[in-house]
C-alpha cells in the first residue's frame, strides 16, 4: 500500500534551526509517570515512538535543578551529571530510528512545593504554591534570577552531553517560572522583571539567549509558550502574545504554542473535539519566520493536512495520539488508515502522571509495558502451538484478546451473545460526550475483519455445555460484570434495605430503562465518570435530579483525568442538585434516606427512583460451571476469566487484560512469587 499524494505534505522535512525533522510529525513533551524512576522503561517507550515515524520525540518536563522538585510526581531530572546516563539512553533509543530527541527543561518554581528538598520554592512574587500544600514561593532576588539562569545553562550543557538535538525553553501550562514571570497573574514585581510586558518577558528573553549561546548550533532551541491563559486580561492573552512575538519571535528555532493549562491542552473528548486549540493558535505563525508546532489530539490525516495548508502549524504536535498509536505517522505514510488506533480522549494516560505510576492507555495496552513486559504496539510473538482458542464475550477484553491472539496466528472464535461487538463500550459510547470511545471497538472490529484466523460468532449466547461440546484447547471468558442494585460499594460494604421505591442501575439505564417518576436520586459511590454522565443524561432528559455522593465532589476520581471541574460545572449548569459528603443509608415512604458523612445527621429526600452507581460483580458463573465439569471429567480446555469478569475495572484495564491473556498463552506460567516484569532498582550508595 502507498499513501495518497494529498498527504505528501505531512512527510516533507522541516528545518528547525541547525537540525532537520524528517517529516512533520512531532511528539511534543508529555509526562508518563516513569521519568527518573524508570529510566529504561521510559527510554524504550520513546524509542518505539521514533520507530513509528515521529520525526521528533521529546521527553516530559525535566527538572533542571533540585530547587524545582515536584515531589510525588515522577518527572524527568537533570539535576547534575549523575542524571546524564539515563538521558543518553533515551537519546540512543530515539536516534536508532533516525529521529530527533528533544528535552523539555523546566524550572517549576511556584508549581513545585519542594517537599522533597525542603527549600522554599522560587517565584516572581510572594505567593502560595499551586495546590493546597502549606507552602509559599519566595520572591526571587536578583541573585536568585542569576542562579536560575546559570542552572538553566548547566542543564542545557548536560542535555548536549546526553546527545539531545533539541532543547526546550519552557513557558507553558502555567507550570514554569518563566511563565510565572511572563504573566500578570503571578508577577507583581516593580523591578526590571515586572510591570510592562517587555519587563515580564525579560527572563524569557535572557534564558532564550543563554540557551542559544550554550547550544552554539549543536542543537535546536524550542520555546513552548502558553499563548492564552484563558483568564482574559488577568493573565496572558492573545494581544500580549502577539506583542511578545514582536519582542522575541525570532529568537528560538521553533515555537511550540499551547493554550491554557494542561487540562485544556489535553482536554478530554467529553468536553472538546479534535483541534480545539486552533482558534487560539491560528494567525500566530504569521508573526514569526520560525516553524510552529501545536497540538489538537490530531488523529485525522485530513485535519493534519489542513493545519499545514491553512498556515496554522508547520509541525503536527501530538502527545495523546502518539500514546494511543506510536505508529500513527508510519501508518499514514504507508496508506494504512484503517490500522490507525485513534486516541479516544479519555485521559487515562494522564492518570499515570497524577498517580505517579507508569503511563497506561485505553487504546494501546502496550504503553508503559514496552520494556518491562516486552510488549510492542504493533508486533507480537508468533504462536507456539496449534491450539484453538474460544473467546467468550466481545467487550473490550474479548475484542483485544481475540485480536491479539489472531495476530499471534492462533485459530480463534470470538463468540458474543448480542448482535453487536463492544460490550460495555458499545453501550457507554451512546452516553453524552462519550461518542469518541467507540473507537475502542471500531479499531478492533477493523482488525478482526482482516484476520482470517479469527471467526466472529455474533448472536451466540454460550452455555458451559456448549463450550465443552466444542473442541477448543483454551477458553477465555470475557463475559463482563453487572452493576449491583443493593447499595454495596465503598461506603457500605453490606447490602442496604431498599424498599418502597424504584431502584435502577447503570445496566438498566444503558439497556433503555428510565425512572418511573420525575424525581430521581442518583447515588454515586463509584466516583469515576459513569455517575456524572448518567446524571447528565437524565437531567438532559428532563428528570429532576439530585446526585448524592460520599465524596466532597462529583466524579471525584476524574481529578486524575483533569475533567472533574468541567463535569461538576456541567451538572450544575444542567440544574442537578449536588449533595456531596452524603451517603444513601436507606429508603422511606417519601423517597431516599441520606446522611451527612461527617455528622451522620439524617434527612429524607423525596424521590420516586433511586439510581445506584456503586460497585459491580463479575459475571463469572460460566467459569465455575466449566471448572466443575473439567475437574469432574478430567481433561478439557484451560479456562481463564479475563477483564471485568475477572475483576471489574476500567475499560483500559479490560483491554490490558485481554492483551495479557494473548501474550501469555502457551507461555510457561510466570512465578506467582516474583514480579513478572522487569524493574530497575536504585544502586545503593557506598556511603551507607
Ligand atoms: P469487558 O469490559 O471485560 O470486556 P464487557 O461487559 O464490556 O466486559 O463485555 C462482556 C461481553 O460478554 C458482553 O458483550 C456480553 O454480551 C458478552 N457475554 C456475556 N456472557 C456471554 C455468554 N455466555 N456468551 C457470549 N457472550 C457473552
Ligand atoms: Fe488517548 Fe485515552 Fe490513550 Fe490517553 S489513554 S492516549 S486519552 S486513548
Amino acid at each position: 500500500m502507498s499513501r495518497d499524494t494529498r498527504y505528501d505534505v505531512l512527510f516533507e522535512p522541516v528545518r528547525i534551526g541547525p537540525v532537520t525533522a524528517r517529516n512533520r510529525f512531532f511528539q511534543v513533551p508529555h509526562c508518563n509517570g516513569m521519568g527518573h524512576r524508570d529510566p529504561t522503561a521510559h527510554a524504550v517507550m520513546r524509542g518505539i515512538k521514533a520507530e513509528g515515524g515521529w520525526a521528533v520525540v521529546c521527553t516530559e518536563e525535566v527538572e533542571i535543578h533540585h530547587t524545582t522538585d515536584v515531589g510525588g510526581y515522577v518527572e524527568g531530572r537533570i539535576w547534575d551529571d549523575a542524571d546524564i546516563p539515563a538521558h543518553a539512553r533515551l537519546v540512543e533509543q530515539v536516534h536508532e530510528h533516525r529521529s530527533l530527541a528533544g528535552i523539555e527543561l523546566v524550572h517549576s518554581g511556584m508549581c513545585a512545593a519542594n517537599l522533597w528538598v525542603r527549600t522554599p520554592p522560587l517565584g516572581p512574587s510572594h505567593l502560595p504554591t499551586a495546590g493546597t500544600n502549606p507552602v509559599q514561593a519566595r520572591r526571587m532576588s536578583a541573585a536568585d534570577i542569576a542562579d536560575l539562569r546559570r542552572w538553566h545553562r548547566q542543564a542545557v550543557r548536560r542535555s548536549l552531553q546526553a546527545g539531545y538535538d533539541l532543547v526546550y525553553v519552557y513557558a507553558g501550562h502555567g507550570l514554569t517560572t518563566i511563565q510565572h514571570f511572563l504573566s500578570r497573574r503571578t508577577n507583581d514585581r516593580r523591578d526590571a522583571y515586572g510591570g510592562s510586558l517587555e519587563n515580564r518577558a525579560r527572563l524569557l528573553r535572557e534564558i532564550l539567549l543563554d540557551t542559544l549561546e550554550e547550544v552554539d548550533g549543536a542543537a535546536a532551541v524550542a520555546c513552548r509558550i502558553c499563548v492564552d491563559e484563558l483568564v482574559a486580561e488577568a493573565g496572558l492573552e492573545r494581544a500580549e502574545t502577539e506583542e511578545l512575538l514582536g519582542l522575541v519571535g525570532e529568537l528560538p528555532d521553533l515555537w511550540d504554542f499551547m493554550v491554557g493549562e494542561w487540562d485544556f491542552d489535553s482536554i478530554t473528548s467529553r468536553f472538546a473535539g479534535e483541534g480545539a486549540q486552533e482558534e487560539y493558535v491560528r494567525g500566530l505563525k504569521q508573526l514569526t519566520s520560525k516553524p510552529v508546532v501545536g497540538v489538537g489530539r490530531f488523529t485525522s490525516p485530513d485535519t493534519m493536512v489542513r493545519m499545514i495548508r491553512d498556515g496554522v502549524l508547520d509541525l503536527i504536535g501530538a502527545a495523546r495520539p502518539s500514546i494511543a498509536d506510536p505508529f500513527l505517522p508510519l501508518k499514514i505514510e504507508q496508506g494504512r488508515f484503517e490500522d490507525i488506533r485513534e486516541c479516544i480522549g479519555c485521559n487515562i494516560c494522564v492518570t499515570g502522571d497524577a498517580l505517579a505510576t507508569p503511563i497506561r492507555c485505553t487504546q494501546n495496552p502496550s504503553m508503559g509495558e514496552e520494556w518491562r513486559r516486552g510488549w510492542h504496539p504493533e508486533r507480537m510473538r508468533p504462536k507456539t502451538s496449534e491450539a484453538k482458542v474460544l473467546v467468550v464475550g466481545a467487550g473490550p477484553a474479548g475484542l483485544e484478546a481475540a485480536m491479539s491472539l489472531g495476530r499471534r496466528g492462533y485459530e480463534v472464535v470470538l463468540a458474543e451473545q448480542t448482535d453487536d461487538l463492544g460490550g460495555r463500550v458499545a453501550r457507554e459510547a451512546r452516553l453524552p460526550g462519550l461518542a469518541a470511545w467507540i473507537r475502542v471497538v471500531d479499531y478492533r472490529r477493523g482488525q478482526l475483519e482482516r484476520l482470517r484466523n479469527v471467526e466472529l460468532a455474533l448472536g451466540s449466547p454460550l452455555t458451559a455445555g456448549e463450550i465443552l461440546s466444542y473442541d477448543f484447547d483454551h477458553v477465555a471468558l470475557c463475559t463482563g460484570a453487572r452493576w449491583r442494585a443493593d447499595g454495596v460499594g465503598r461506603w457500605h460494604t453490606r447490602p442496604l434495605v431498599l424498599a418502597d421505591l424504584q431502584v435502577i442501575t447503570p445496566d438498566d439505564l444503558l439497556g433503555g430503562a428510565r425512572p418511573a417518576g420525575a424525581r430521581v436520586v442518583l447515588y454515586d459511590d463509584d466516583h469515576y465518570y459513569l455517575g456524572g454522565v448518567l446524571a447528565e443524561l437524565l437531567a438532559g432528559e428532563g428528570y429532576e435530579l439530585t446526585l448524592v455522593t460520599p465524596e466532597p465532589r462529583v466524579s471525584e476520581w476524574t481529578v486524575n483525568t483533569m475533567e472533574q471541574h468541567r463535569i461538576q460545572r456541567r451538572l450544575l449548569e444542567l440544574g442537578v442538585t449536588v449533595l456531596a459528603s452524603h451517603a444513601l443509608i436507606g429508603t422511606c415512604a417519601a423517597g431516599a434516606r441520606i446522611a451527612c458523612t461527617y455528622t451522620e445527621r439524617e434527612q429524607e429526600f423525596p424521590c420516586e427512583t433511586l439510581v445506584l452507581v456503586t460497585a459491580r460483580l463479575p459475571l463469572d458463573g460460566l467459569a465455575d460451571e466449566l471448572t466443575d465439569v473439567v475437574v469432574a471429567g478430567g481433561g478439557g480446555p484451560t479456562v481463564r476469566l479475563v477483564g471485568d469478569a475477572w475483576s471489574p475495572g476500567t475499560i483500559a484495564a479490560a483491554v490490558w487484560e485481554g492483551r495479557r491473556y494473548a501474550e501469555e498463552l502457551d507461555e510457561p506460567p510466570s512465578s506467582r512469587d516474583q514480579p513478572d516484569f522487569l524493574r530497575e532498582v536504585v544502586a545503593l550508595s557506598s556511603d551507607g
